[in-house]
């Protein structure tokens, strides 16, 4: 059957007058032509590929996440107010149906989303004062939504730190408070607020959790996975780790034995197929189920995923914006994905791996751009130990390197001191790895990391994991950027057998 369009004779016009051109603008038209087809082609059938996969993936083969128990204590993580619902909520409601006690802690009170925002307040531009008020709204959301979920009013906490200031102040504001681009505060201006007044400082928001920890002894920490795309999401895990990290050192009974549990929202296009489908599984995103992130899943009583539902309905200012990608999380499961602390060896000449530990394995599968640009495509990440407090980190690539168009380089540091250090050329043309020596200096909160990132990808980092046995725990990243203003994430972790590059 002919495709049908409104006047066919169009086409044939079209087609006429093109055939009448000279050869040498046709062949012009054509050369212009030619790279938009290729790179729209290419990231066509990616994108086709990526919604097969999706649709055909099931969560039968995934082990089980254990039902609640009623002596346990859960404390959810959200880095701004419905990331719990989405990404737990069906678990919380069981939890509080069986007589768990779950915590809630909101990082942030979501202050920075401008559109929401505006539409919320019915206004054209939106104030500092605006986005404080719109905060407000939120954290009453937030309440009616743990509400319907059975959490107790006293077990949700509002720490108040800036919505889209989490990284810079993991990375940067350590002790000079960081301002906040929306509501200009340096400090929490919230009536709601954990620690009142508490300043924009990366030392204040791992203050904060370690003592919530304390208060609420977890037996079990959710929080965001760190390869997830949004920012706050990846640096809300990463001052987890840092918290349950400093708990350990600080002995406190509880730190033996607490489970941390990592959930993911916001990963390329997924959740895939987007939109309301309550029958349908969540699977983990394909970017991500092939590293050594251990997912389980969590099968919703039918009672569950109605509490979900209805705590997910409160949340109107947020389903006014993004009705499609949040009730595509209301569905039959959830995931918790679970990571190993990685043991970096005490000195060279280790048999693991030739002497390299592999930190991090990356990877195209659920980003076009990566995937159309092997260069900039981090694949693997290896780590070793040098000469006491140096670490060698070396980088394989998907393609070849290109120094001349992609700058390489490894950042290493934390807690606010983080040092970037050139990746060298690599050996020889054609070459996909590169390698640097970097002096590890302990940073205040006593960690490293290498970062990976490509301009495609915002400005989020992934912290790998964390590494033991250099005296302190480092987590490593891997960065490489095409210039100043762009940089996106190479992520991902070990593959679970812990060999080899992903193809
Ligand atoms: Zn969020």
């Amino acid at each position: 059957m002919p495709y049908p369009v409104k006047n066919p004779r169009f086409h044939l016009v079209f087609w006429t007058r093109l055939c009448r051109l000279p050869v040498w603008k046709r062949v012009l038209i054509a050369a212009f032509l030619l790279p938009f087809l290729l790179v729209g082609g290419t990231a066509g059938a990616f994108y086709l590929r990526l919604h097969q996969n999706a649709r055909a993936a099931s969560v039968s083969e995934l082990p089980l996440f254990p039902s609640p128990q009623k002596n346990k204590h859960y404390l959810i993580l959200a880095p701004h107010c419905d990331d719990e619902t989405l990404a737990v909520g069906g678990f919380i409601a069981d939890a509080r149906a069986k007589g768990a006690t779950v915590s809630v802690a909101f990082l942030t009170n979501g202050d920075g989303f401008r559109v929401a925002a505006t539409r919320e307040l019915k206004a054209v531009t939106v104030s500092p004062g605006d986005f404080v008020r719109f905060a407000v709204i939120r954290q009453a959301e937030a309440k009616r939504a743990l509400q319907t979920l059975g959490v107790k009013p006293g077990d949700t906490y509002f720490l108040g730190y800036p919505d889209r200031g989490l990284r810079p102040m993991w990375e940067k504001n350590w002790t000079t408070p960081y301002r906040s681009y929306y509501t200009g505060h340096t400090r929490s201006p919230y009536l709601l607020t954990y620690t009142p007044h508490t300043p924009y400082t990366g030392q204040s928001l791992q203050n904060d959790l370690l003592k919530l920890m304390n208060a609420v002894r977890p037996t079990d920490v959710f929080v965001t996975h760190p390869g997830d795309d949004h920012p706050d999401h990846a640096a809300s895990a990463s001052f987890a780790q840092a918290a349950l990290h400093a708990a350990k050192q600080t002995k406190a009974p509880w730190a033996d034995t607490v489970r941390t549990h990592y959930y993911i929202v916001h990963r390329g296009d997924w959740p895939l197929p987007q939109g309301k489908y309550p029958g349908a599984n969540l699977t983990p995103p394909a970017g991500l189920m092939t590293t050594d992130t251990a997912w389980r899943v969590y099968l919703l009583s039918p009672e569950a995923e109605a509490a979900k539902n209805a705590a997910l309905s409160r949340y109107v200012s947020q389903l006014n914006i993004c009705n499609r990608f949040l009730t595509s999380f209301v569905r039959t499961n959830e995931l918790f994905g679970e990571m190993q602390t990685s043991v970096l060896p005490p000195e060279t000449g280790s048999t693991t791996n030739d002497g390299w530990t592999t930190l991090g394995v990356g990877g195209s599968r659920d980003d076009v751009m990566r995937y159309v640009d092997p260069g900039a495509d981090i694949s693997k990440v290896c780590v070793q130990r040098r000469d006491g407090n140096k670490i060698a980190v070396r980088v394989t690539l998907r393609g070849a390197a290109d120094t001349s168009r992609i700058r390489y380089s490894v950042q290493v540091g934390g807690g606010g001191a983080v040092q970037t250090v050139p990746l060298p050329e690599p050996d020889g043309k054609g070459s996909r790895i590169l390698t640097v020596v970097v002096p590890v200096t302990p940073a205040p909160s006593g960690m490293i990391w290498v970062a990976a990132e490509t301009r495609y990808r915002g400005t989020a980092k992934i912290p790998m994991r964390p590494v033991d046995r250099l005296g302190y725990n480092p987590l490593v990243w891997v960065l490489s950027k095409k210039s100043e203003n762009y940089s996106i994430i190479s992520d991902g972790f070990r593959e679970r057998d812990g060999t080899g590059i992903m193809k």
